[in-house]
């Protein structure tokens, strides 16, 4: 199919041999049809590796692989037991990691699903968004500026419509598609200019147009073996633990020569000193540590999900831990977007409107009186313009079941009114309903010849019309972009040329509605004379007559201004940013408690005319930026990153793409966010939301601390046992644990505890405390120390419950199975300790359920090897009496305990951690 030169075809012709009506598009039963011919409209991606090479890979670590030799030899000098169930132990910490792994995995393969591309399609007569993926053959898609080409299509419509094609022709200038048909042969790709291909991208205007290939049936998908489309999706922390790995392993197994060599030195059997030996290495390498961190980042990401963010990038979520400043757009992020137009200004005369929300009741007030627009000719005018230069639809639509109906008992119906397009817009839709002005009524009135859509650079749209008289042109937009074009007015029902009188009068009255956090938008016409030419923008809006202003309010979103109090708690600083006039956005930011007394409001054209040095000055004071142009916020963007700060950069439109890519945690709009703006993302808000972001903040800071959590645990744990071992044969003694114990110990304590602090709720003040530096080390803010002082400390405790059981009883078998009970215990004592960056004491000790059910299922698995008969001889244990136990369980506390009063102590003399960070107020400071 995909040999045919659509090119050449007409667009009717295409339709035909797709068999589908451009106006209708395809059934639901034919696209079925479809999808069952042409398969899913995916490009094949690279072979993933399956789970049993995953399976087999957790054995191929060197340590592992001495172990099965080490055990092949004991097997073969008639060690059958041991060497079966070292075997056994092997495998099962292979399952673990193998679960581990595949269920990082998986959950990074749920969370790309998640990020699947979207396509608007007309089906069966109707206008939808499905999954990319879903597209068939003969379906009609639409797109504008800032989507990306779903599939191949040839063009049926385009109305400035311009692609950039460098993914698939490597041209980075866009391409003018138009829709009739090429005669030539073999026309090269970059110029079917009536065909769009896959994965290329939008950068202006509208189209429409049939697929004609999809899947590996289009031009990307003949290329597709020669992209490179594997994200690498390691984090930096990930990179570093890796490296930290390998320094580890170094360690781990020098320590183990010196062991195996003092132990060989001191008179045991070289053979069985081997055999501990590298089971000591196996278990103090900490080989669980890559793929607990994967999991634990995958489930805060799941976590976000619920939370309304989504993570397009995993290095993100580290990131975001970090992040010390929070660039957002005002409309609709840290505002409602349910714009009502409140008051008007015609002619001199500042008009009230009455009614709320989108419902098209209500009335227009001057003082006390109803306004009759028949009597107005201006006010007439200003309402046709708002409705005809305008593409929002209001409807009715049921309204989603709220709490009340449950709370009856039973789920009503509720029809509401609904904006189908820009909020703004809608507000003025509703307006013009509300004076009974409709676009049904103007349809055959006022016909729509041309668009010039809005665009936030020049921040306002027009269109021309074609009536009974000639054509008209209407224009709306932000008030001083628009005056700039006018030359007149009109005034008490009269055209009249603008004065500076005039002029003054209407941005007097522009600032008193700005003032008062209204969005404003001004209105203006002209006619355009027979024979003119109105191609570019240009020569359509200038010359015109200002007709008056509207002003609609959008309220800021309840959750918001508590959520910009907890940044600051947090040393995260919030900036808005905002196309709208300098005064509203004050006016919305005192609101919201956004902007201190102190703190500064710039505008575009201020910004526009500092150099890059005087903005760094100030950029720190700077708490609003209003009337900006999307390209100002790269300047914003690059000038925070030059004072230090980790900014986070919301955006919506194509333009704000490169200001989201360079800021360190690009922010797109789940709802109103371009694919363009969503693909340079980090980080997607599905409900627009400011307090999103926060709480994505909260998660990675989260996040990491749990990282560190489990990261303090199992080293700790590591150093404590090979402390025990390394001592002991230090000082001559006889071998603390057998090999099989310290297999065990690792199986056990490494596994479930280690997970569960994965998923540990974070401490109360993480959002009370300054940014960390993305610099910081891991081992940062003590860890280190407390690793290896927790470590040693469970070391020379389990030491010393061996010493003592053994000088009581000089049964070598018992001091062995206190030492190995009072490991295992001190290890899983100590996991609540962890959870703390304080001490055990600092919180609830039961509050994480997952990490209690761990800690049971430990100690259940260890009393099993410790009590059931068949299993004593192969763990070489034996029963302990309860006064063994008393010695067991006091030592293994003592080292949690001990550090606890320690830092309870030490916490009192210390000032409080909070006050310690200094530096200026949201700049990044190491903890
Ligand atoms: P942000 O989302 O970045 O906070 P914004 O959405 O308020 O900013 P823009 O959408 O760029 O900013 O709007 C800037 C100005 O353009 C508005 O103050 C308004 O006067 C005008 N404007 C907004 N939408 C339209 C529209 N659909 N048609 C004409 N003018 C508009």
């Amino acid at each position: 199919m995909s040999q045919r030169r659509w090119y050449q075809y007409s667009a009717e012709e295409t339709a035909a041999i797709q068999r589908v009506d451009p106006r209708k598009g395809l059934t639901a039963a034919e696209v079925q049809d479809r999808q069952a011919e042409y398969g899913p409209n995916v490009l094949s991606e690279g072979k993933s590796i399956s789970p049993l090479a995953l399976f087999l890979n957790q054995f191929k670590d060197f340590m592992v692989l001495v172990l099965m030799g080490a055990t092949l030899v004991s097997g073969l000098l008639g060690e059958y037991l041991d060497a079966i169930t070292i075997v056994a132990i092997i495998i099962m910490n292979g399952i673990l990691g193998f679960v581990q792994e595949f269920r990082a995995e998986r959950s990074l393969r749920a969370l790309k699903e998640l990020s699947a591309p979207i396509a608007k399609v007309v089906r069966d007569g109707k206008r939808m968004e499905v999954l990319a993926s879903e597209l068939v053959p003969g379906d009609i898609v639409v797109f504008e500026g800032g989507d990306r080409i779903p599939a191949d299509i040839r063009m049926l419509e385009a109305s400035g419509l311009q692609i950039e094609e460098s993914a698939l022709t490597g041209e980075s200038v866009p391409v003018h598609k138009r829709t009739d048909a090429i005669a030539d042969e073999d026309v090269p790709l970059g110029d079917m200019k009536n065909m769009a291909f896959l994965g290329t991208m939008v950068t202006k205007g509208s189209g429409k147009g049939i697929v004609i290939g999809t899947g590996m049936q289009t031009e990307m998908g003949k290329i597709a073996d020669l992209i490179q489309s594997t994200e690498t999706m390691d984090t930096p922390l990930q990179h570093r633990l890796e490296q930290l790995g390998k320094i580890l392993i170094g360690v781990a197994v020098a320590l183990t020569v010196l062991v195996v060599v003092a132990g060989i030195l001191h008179g045991q059997p070289s053979y069985g000193m081997f055999l501990a030996g590298v089971s000591l290495a196996v278990a103090a390498i900490p080989e669980g540590l890559p793929a607990i961190v994967t999991i634990a980042l995958a489930l805060g990401v799941q976590r976000m999900i619920k939370r309304k963010a989504i993570v397009r990038k995993l290095p993100s979520v580290e990131t975001l831990g970090c992040a010390s400043v929070i660039c957002s757009d005002k409309t609709g992020t840290l505002t409602q977007n349910k714009m009502t137009v409140t008051h008007l200004w015609q002619g001199g005369q500042l008009l009230e409107v009455t009614g709320q929300g989108y419902e098209p009741v209500g009335q227009i007030m001057h003082g006390k009186q109803k306004v009759d627009i028949r009597e107005n000719s201006g006010l007439r005018r200003l309402l046709q313009i708002a409705v005809s230069c305008n593409n929002a639809v209001l409807e009715q639509a049921v309204a989603p079941a709220g709490g009340e109906g449950k709370k009856q008992g039973k789920k009503k119906e509720r029809q509401e009114w609904v904006v189908n397009g820009d909020p703004t817009e809608g507000a003025l839709i509703v307006l013009g309903a509300k004076a009974g002005i409709t676009a049904s009524g103007l349809s055959g009135l006022y016909d729509r010849i041309a668009e010039f859509p809005f665009d936030s650079e020049r921040k306002m749209m027009s269109v021309l019309l074609q009536h009974q008289g000639g054509r008209l042109l209407y224009a709306k937009g932000a008030p001083d972009m628009l005056l700039s074009r006018c030359t007149h007015i009109l005034w008490e029902d009269k055209v009249i040329p603008f004065t500076d009188t005039l002029r003054q009068k209407v941005a007097a009255a522009n600032e008193a509605m700005a003032k008062n956090a209204l969005r404003v938008l001004g209105s203006a016409y002209r006619e355009v004379k027979a024979g003119e030419v109105c191609e570019q923008e240009a020569d359509a809006e200038k010359g015109l007559i200002f007709v008056g202003l509207t002003g609609m309010i959008d309220p800021p979103r309840k959750e918001v201004r508590q959520a910009i109090s907890k940044c600051k708690a947090a040393g995260i600083k919030t900036v808005m940013i905002t196309g709208d006039h300098q005064l509203t956005a004050e006016a919305i930011a005192r609101q919201l408690g956004l902007l201190p007394e102190k703190g500064l409001v710039l505008n575009g054209r201020q910004l526009a005319n500092m150099s890059d040095d005087e903005l760094d000055e100030q950029v720190d004071q700077v708490y609003v930026y209003a009337r900006v142009s999307p390209e100002h916020k790269l300047r914003i963007v690059k000038s925070l990153q030059r004072k230090g700060h980790v900014v986070a950069m919301t955006g919506d439109g194509v333009n704000d793409a490169p200001a989201i890519k360079s800021a360190d945690i690009g922010i797109a709009m789940g709802i109103t966010g371009t694919d363009v703006t969503k693909e340079a993302s980090a980080l997607v808000l599905s409900d627009d939301n400011f307090a999103t972001i926060v709480a994505a903040i909260e998660e990675g800071r989260g996040i990491y601390e749990n990282i560190r959590k489990f990261i303090r645990y199992l080293l700790a744990s590591n150093v404590g046992e090979i402390m025990t071992m390394f001592l002991a044969m230090m000082m001559g003694m006889p071998l603390p644990l057998v090999p099989i114990q310290i297999l065990w110990v690792n199986l056990v304590t490494d596994g479930l505890p280690a997970l569960a602090l994965g998923v540990d709720k974070a401490e109360d003040d993480l959002m009370k405390q300054k940014p960390r530096s993305p610099k910081e080390n891991i081992f940062a803010r003590r860890l280190g120390w407390k690793i290896i002082s927790r470590g040693v400390m469970i070391g020379i405790c389990t030491l010393a419950a061996f010493w003592i059981a053994l000088n009581e009883t000089n049964d070598l078998a018992k001091a062995q199975t206190v030492a190995f009970a009072t490991l295992v215990m001190a290890q899983l004592i100590h996991v609540f300790d962890c959870r703390s960056s304080r001490s055990i004491f600092h919180r609830k000790l039961l509050e994480n359920k997952a990490l209690v059910f761990a800690v049971l299922s430990s100690v259940v698995l260890m009393l099993c090897v410790m009590y059931l008969e068949p299993l004593q001889p192969i763990f070489k244990t034996v029963d302990l009496a309860l006064r063994d136990w008393m010695l067991v369980l006091v030592l293994a506390a003592v080292p949690t305990i001990l550090f606890g009063i320690g830092s309870v102590l030490g916490g009192r003399r210390r000032p409080k951690r909070t006050l310690r960070y200094g530096g200026p107020a949201g700049s990044p400071v190491s903890r």
